[in-house]
């Protein structure tokens, strides 16, 4: 499959990693949006929120436990989270992954 986060996942394309295990991944994004970005994948292939079912929203529910743990290490007290699901909503990587936005103050959401 042709999935720029997949080669991340196998090591065929860099990335800066802040956290790893045999289920997720986290990096920062390689264009910022703010101070801090940092992206959460599954390992496991599923093209975004549209994907997430009952059979498999275990690994969504395992990076929201490891957000606040990165969260922290960043030095990050107030953040964002986000994830694009679909065009209309600009989601620009077909791999599911959650936008950890922090670093200064933020607007509204749209
Ligand atoms: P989205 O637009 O919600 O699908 O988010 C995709 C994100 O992936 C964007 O913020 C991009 O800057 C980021 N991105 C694209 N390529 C890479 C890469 N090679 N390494 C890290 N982040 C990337």
């Amino acid at each position: 499959m042709d999935c720029l986060f997949c080669k991340i996942v196998a090591g065929e394309i860099p990335a800066n990693k802040v956290y790893e295990d045999d289920q997720i991944l986290a990096f920062h994004d390689i264009a910022p949006a703010m101070p801090t970005h940092v992206l959460f994948i599954p390992k496991a292939h599923l093209a975004g929120v549209r994907d997430v079912t009952a059979d498999n929203a275990a690994v969504v529910a395992h990076i929201f436990s490891v957000i606040p743990q990165v969260a922290q290490e960043l030095g990050l007290t107030d953040y964002r989270v986000v994830s694009n699901n679909g065009p209309e909503a600009c989601q620009s990587v077909q791999h599911l992954h959650f936008h950890l936005l922090g670093g200064k103050q933020m607007g509204g959401m749209v």
